[in-house]
């Protein structure tokens, strides 16, 4: 028994010597880059665009803090072949091109304001959209302002997109198609009625004005898609406008400040010295939502399922996520998540499924 023990032992030394071994020939390397490669690229994409359910895909779920893994700012809806994108935060596109969601495909982009955590990527939103094949000028709504940011990246972006039309020519990239077009959503103001944002191909988007002072207008988005919904909250207090919005919807994409985290952070900045740190951890409880009152918004709406996002301080591991939502359980036992980049809710037509998942 000893014996064969040995000799197993033996043979697995043998193979990871010859595996090691071989990974230092160049032919192998290539024999194995080539089989990844190919099994990439025939790999499906994703189902994101089947025409039998509204579906939402978390891009980006920190906040202007840093994190190793999340994203800034990003929530994308998907429905009847197209996706639509509320916010541009700083390292989404990245996330979206890994998980091989076709840019293609990218109806417009729906800015909730203006701070960087939430536009920093539209230029990349645009670029790599148009190189992946668009076939139309990329639209960007938002708040009045929209046309200041577009035209500030658009002009940041111009040498490259002169560049890559040069390089692969004007059938290729025609620079008419690689353009932005601003639209700026006139109202809607604090308490009134939510602003039709479009409407077509069976999908409904309003905009709600939400409070995010000294942030003036501050938006957040409803999609409506054959009886399925879906709000995204932007940055905001705890909002009467916003629980008006989501009534009903299924999912509520709730930006959340863990305020007991915050004011711990603040505590040891100022014991630190760090006084410009202290100093904005001081001034942000007054603009955003704390976990349990995002949670006594999405109970008040009756929406089926919220979604914690935009943490405020992204957890960087499992200890702090527990303390994060500290509180939430309390007042909304079931029906709510703590996201990460990658949270996938599948809402089927037809249907009161709320099927929650991540991305492949
Ligand atoms: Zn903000
Ligand atoms: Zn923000």
């Amino acid at each position: 028994m000893r014996r064969i023990v040995w000799w197993l032992l033996g043979l697995v030394v043998a193979i990871a010597g010859l595996v090691f071994a071989g990974l230092r020939i160049p032919a192998v390397q290539d024999l194995v880059l080539r089989r990844i490669v190919a099994s990439r690229m025939s790999a499906a994409p994703p189902g994101l665009f089947d025409d039998d359910a509204l579906r939402v895909l978390l891009c980006g779920t920190s906040s202007p803090m840093p994190h190793p893994t999340r994203a800034k700012a990003c929530v994308a809806v998907f429905a009847g072949g197209r996706f639509w994108v509320v916010d541009t935060g700083p390292g989404a596109w990245n996330r979206l091109a890994l998980w091989q969601v076709d840019g293609r495909r990218l109806g417009g982009v729906l800015l909730t304001h203006f701070h960087s955590d939430h536009i920093g990527e539209l230029g990349e939103f645009n670029m790599q959209t148009w190189v992946a094949g668009r076939e139309r000028p990329l639209r960007v709504y938002g708040p009045p302002g929209v046309e200041r940011v577009v035209a500030g990246f658009a002009e940041a972006y111009a040498l490259d997109s002169g560049y890559r039309t040069a390089h692969h020519g004007a059938d290729f990239l025609p620079p008419d198609v690689g353009r932005m077009e601003a639209v700026a959503i006139p109202g809607p103001a604090l308490g009134a009625e939510p602003a039709v944002v479009f409407d077509q191909g069976g999908m409904r988007v309003t905009a709600v004005a939400v409070d995010h002072t000294p942030i003036r207008p501050a938006y957040g988005y409803r999609f409506d898609y054959r009886g399925r919904s879906v709000v995204v909250s932007g940055d905001t207090v705890k909002d009467d406008d916003l629980i008006a919005a989501a009534r009903g919807a299924d999912v509520l994409v709730h930006e959340a400040q863990a305020n007991h985290l915050v004011a711990l952070l603040r505590e040891e900045a100022q014991r630190s010295g760090r006084d410009r740190i202290a100093k904005i951890l001081g001034d942000i409880p007054s603009y955003h939502t704390s976990p349990v009152a995002a949670a006594e918004v999405a109970n008040a709406a009756g929406v089926r399922l919220l979604v914690l996002s935009h943490l405020t301080p992204p957890p960087p591991a499992a200890l702090v996520e527990r303390a994060f939502v500290r509180g939430v359980g309390a007042v909304r036992a079931k029906g709510w998540v703590l996201a990460d980049d990658g949270l996938l809710v599948t809402l089927p037509v037809d249907s009161t499924e709320v099927d929650v998942g991540w991305i492949e």
